[in-house]
């Protein structure tokens, strides 16, 4: 393993330019992002954006003082159990009774009706004989009993919704309780995503022949753009063919925020996208990153497209979009959550990592009393889909670390555990 791993990085370090730190990469990607322009969109399309401007209460909310049950207002000071009243009117929800409640009355009034004039109190109807136009009280309430007052949720001109925030269900619940029927938000990112090499099968289209296999990587890409919120379409895979892969590219640099291809981006003969990607105009920042699986990832900009080559190794394809192009896209959206969580975890033997690159190793996680402790979900290598289908996290081990037994070290959460 080891004198492998040797040989493809001397390999690496002759015909890859520079190889940079797994944290330089992702800094790279970040300051070569910037968020989309904004728009507002309705409520529901906005949902998964995340705000581009602080949102502010328009009033106070709820906007009037109403009931929070079904019963009766009264005047706290005249309740007394066993004391009867007399039911003077009704106040149901969006119908506010125009009577007030004098001593000895009661107004029958249902959950969010406004409580009226001269009540201070509202008594539920379980506490009395029941309904009628007159009821005996069970027990005595206090003022302000079962009454939600006005402006108790938010007030007039408080920052309700900070820019950056993730539109989620509650927050289109807070900006819809105060009559926004729109948002505004980033645009969110186009994305083409585009899988190259010969091998390639469209999956259900037909059986394999010899030395095919099924395209995966662009599906996986395009539910992983999906997940975070970004628009994204793939294109047809593209041979290794070098005009076949120059129009694909260009067609996409065409309709594209950020192009994701994977394959064809490391140092064999086949190997055309990086100077594809050149002779189109695009600009490379990069070209290999001390980080495995994952080294020969590209990334590059012309105008305002990015451009990410992902290696076509399955697993360094989709662990090299969790973590350089996931945060690319959140930055564009808006998002101050650019990363996944992270959380700390420990390992119960000693890790090591030797090959000189940040290493990320699938993992499951378990709570302990310890904390989270990581387990490795087996074989790790870079084509094993089944390491991410049954990993948990992504814990980053640094280059030429020993991590011992029970010591800390973080982790990216890939799902719920
Ligand atoms: P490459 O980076 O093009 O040399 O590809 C590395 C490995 O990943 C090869 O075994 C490819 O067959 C495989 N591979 C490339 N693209 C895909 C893809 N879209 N889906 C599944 N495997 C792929
Ligand atoms: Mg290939």
């Amino acid at each position: 393993m080891v004198s492998i791993v040797k040989a493809e990085e001397s390999n690496g370090m002759q015909l890859f330019e520079k190889l940079i730190e797994y944290a330089e990469a992702e800094r790279l990607v970040l300051e070569n992002t910037s968020p989309m322009l904004k728009e507002s969109l309705p409520l529901m399309e906005a949902r998964g954006l995340a705000l581009a401007e602080d949102i502010e209460a328009r009033f106070d909310s709820p906007p009037f003082d109403n009931s929070a049950v079904d019963g009766y207002a009264v005047r706290g000071r005249d309740t007394e159990a066993g004391k009867i009243f007399e039911v003077v009117d009704e106040a149901p929800a969006g119908r506010p009774s125009a009577k007030s409640v004098g001593e000895g009355e009661a107004i029958k009034i249902f959950t969010g009706g406004v409580i009226p004039d001269g009540a201070d109190a509202v008594v539920m109807v379980e506490d009395t004989s029941g309904w009628g136009g007159t009821f005996e009280i069970g027990k005595e309430v206090p003022v302000e009993n079962n009454i939600r007052r006005s402006g108790e949720d938010v007030r007039e001109g408080d920052l309700m919704l900070r820019a950056g925030t993730e539109i989620g269900p509650y927050e289109v619940a807070l900006a819809a309780s105060q009559g926004y029927g729109e948002l505004p938000v980033h645009r969110r990112p186009k994305v083409v995503v585009l899988s190259t090499g010969t091998e390639l099968v469209e999956p259900g289209e037909r059986e394999l022949s010899p030395g095919e296999i099924f395209d995966s990587n662009s599906f996986a890409m395009v539910a992983q753009c999906h997940d975070a919120g970004a628009e994204a379409r793939r294109i047809h895979a593209a041979s290794d063919d070098a005009e076949v892969l120059r129009k694909a590219v260009e067609e996409a640099l065409e309709t594209a925020d950020v192009v994701v291809t994977s394959g064809g981006v490391s140092v064999g003969e086949k190997d055309l996208v990086k100077s594809t990607l050149l002779d189109l105009g695009v600009e490379q920042v990069f070209w290999g990153v001390k980080f495995k699986p994952g080294k020969p990832l590209f990334f590059g900009m012309r105008e305002d497209v990015r451009f990410f080559g992902l290696p076509g190794n399955p697993v360094s394809a989709m662990v090299c979009f969790e973590l350089f192009v996931r945060p690319a896209l959140m930055k564009m959206m808006g998002r101050s959550d650019h990363r996944r969580p992270t959380v700390e975890v420990h390992f119960d033997e000693d890790i090591s990592n030797r090959f000189g690159r940040m290493h990320a190793v699938r993992v499951s996680l378990e709570k302990t009393e310890d904390g989270l402790l990581a387990k490795s979900v087996g074989a790790q290598g870079s084509g094993l889909i089944t390491s991410l289908t049954k990993a948990d996290a992504i814990a980053l081990i640094g280059p030429e670390s020993e991590v011992k037994a029970g010591e800390t070290v973080e982790a990216i959460v890939l799902r719920d555990f």
